[in-house]
């Protein structure tokens, strides 16, 4: 079987070097680093849901490729209308337990219908190339980052007018392959994983041409070297505070790639400038269709601790502004969760297979519910009270001078113990109010592209002459 066990996976990071910083420190040993134990449990996870027997006929699918099983969210191509519905049942699943279903599979089928148009204009063989390195990683499980993001300097000018420059660009073509310089940003995970799979973010000009590139190569290639920021996650696991950080997270990086080769058989775009809106382009119906099931997920996670929060203050749902704000938060997970299926149902097969949901609707539905986190947020406090950010730590409770009074004087319902509330108030502190709270609030917010891009995307798809024609039929205006 092809997928691998987070061991044997643990085993592989041990042969790679790649150059890591963080907290002003080089990280020689990412695999043994305690700042990046959460990340790895959270890839970890990944592989153990391959083989839980409850999911597994989901997460476990079988790749025609390399006639084998290959983990769905992270390696399978989504080459139907039941593979995008699955993809959004499951996505669902995880994000209400772990957060994050790390869906790097959507990258993939993105590429593959990108590589697939450019060949079709240039005569070039991208697609072939890259149909290559997809059966390589799912025979090999491989894990791969996403660099997509370029740093992208001062928003009002493009890639080649930035001063210094910036974006990944190439600066040199000869026989081998190609040499990249510039920069990636917001690299989820990639200290942790094996390989860095590079597409541009935005479309460009002629004079974008050498930032028109796309190809993959290994973490601990020669001048690359990672900027890392821990996950928002406790230095040591606790036990009462920080239970989900403790247990899952995200180390993030800024990729520098100075002087970095490539050799040919790895790059999918090399200059056709005209091409790298592609990549955008399929990104806002894949991935943001993923993105719909994903926050969906975080909102039946917030459901579920505020209801239980709501419990150990003796508060439940007979309580009239309890129910209305759990019962508006149900409604919401169900309409992105909605569009998550819609998108699918609605959506084309494109002509290298790749099936290719509905972006209006799944920018629609992403963009509506991202633009309830922070609603979520305030519902959490004003439900759990002040407590969550005025209660003492862990460490006073744990210590025998104080715990007797917090025992006592931070009681709640009969139905729990004063140690279980702590526990539930801490979980609401974690997601509600923590360095977490922020790193939840920008993966909803910008994760998968800004809001705005949403909104420019559903302008540009809503038929709004056709429902103009309607209006001026019932208005009787012929012109
Ligand atoms: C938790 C998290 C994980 C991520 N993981 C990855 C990853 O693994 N790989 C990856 O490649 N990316 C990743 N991203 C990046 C994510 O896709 C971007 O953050 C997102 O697309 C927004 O881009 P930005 O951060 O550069 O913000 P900007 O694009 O700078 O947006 C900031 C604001 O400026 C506005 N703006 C920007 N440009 C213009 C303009 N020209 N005119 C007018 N207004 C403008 C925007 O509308 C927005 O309001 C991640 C992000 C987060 C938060």
């Amino acid at each position: 079987m092809a997928i691998k066990t987070r061991d044997e996976c643990l085993e592989r990071l041990k042969e790679a070097k790649p150059n890591v910083f963080m907290l002003g420190k080089k990280v020689d040993r990412v695999w043994d680093d305690p700042l990046f134990r959460s990340t790895l449990n959270l890839l970890g996870a990944t592989r153990d849901f391959a083989f839980d027997s409850e999911y597994k006929h989901l997460s476990a699918v079988h790749s025609p490729l390399v006639d084998e099983p290959v983990r769905r969210l992270n390696l399978h191509l989504q080459t139907s209308k039941e593979d995008a519905i699955i993809k959004a049942k499951l996505t669902r699943e995880v994000t209400s337990r772990r957060i994050c279903a790390w869906c790097g599979s959507n990258v993939m089928s993105v590429l593959w219908a990108a590589t697939y148009d450019t060949d079709q204009k240039y005569k070039t063989s991208y697609h072939e190339r890259f149909a290559e390195y997809v059966k390589y990683i799912q025979k090999n499980d491989v894990d791969c980052c996403w660099g997509m993001m370029d740093p992208k300097g001062d928003r009002s000018l493009k890639s080649h007018q930035q001063k210094p420059l910036t974006d990944l660009r190439i600066v040199d073509r000869n026989k081998g392959g190609i040499v990249v310089k510039g920069a990636k940003v917001h690299t989820s995970f990639g200290p942790a994983t094996q390989e860095i799979l590079v597409v541009p973010c935005r479309s460009m000009t002629e004079e974008g041409r050498d930032f028109a590139v796309s190809f993959v190569v290994p973490i601990d290639t020669k001048g690359i070297t990672f900027i890392a920021r821990p996950a928002p996650a406790p230095k040591q696991p606790m036990d009462m505070e920080g239970a989900i950080g403790s247990a899952i997270g995200g180390v993030e990086a800024m990729t520098v790639f100075d002087d970095v080769f490539v050799p040919w058989e790895r790059v999918f775009l090399c200059g056709e400038w005209d091409m790298c809106d592609r990549v955008p382009s399929y990104f806002a119906s894949i991935h943001r269709q993923s993105k719909c099931a994903c926050l969906a997920g975080h909102t039946d996670m917030l459901i579920g601790i505020i209801a239980l929060t709501a419990q150990v203050n003796g508060l439940d749902m007979t309580v009239a502004h309890i129910r209305d704000k759990l019962t508006e938060m149900m409604m919401q997970a169900e309409v992105a969760y909605g569009c998550a299926l819609g998108a699918a149902e609605a959506g084309y097969q494109h002509p290298s297979g790749v099936w290719v949901p509905d972006a209006l609707i799944a920018n629609s539905g992403l963009n509506y519910i991202r633009s309830q986190a922070g609603h979520h947020l305030a519902a959490l406090h004003d439900i759990a009270g002040g407590i969550i950010v005025t209660m003492p730590t862990e460490l006073d409770y744990k210590n025998p001078a104080t715990k007797e009074y917090m025992d006592t004087y931070l009681h709640g319902s009969n139905d729990f113990t004063t140690e279980e509330r702590l526990r539930v108030l801490s979980l609401a502190q974690e997601v509600g109010a923590s360095r977490f709270t922020g790193y939840l609030l920008g993966w909803a917010v910008n994760a998968a592209g800004s809001p705005q891009t949403n909104e420019i995307l559903v302008r540009a798809a809503y038929d709004l002459d056709k429902r103009i024609e309607i209006a001026k039929d019932w208005a009787r205006i012929t012109k």
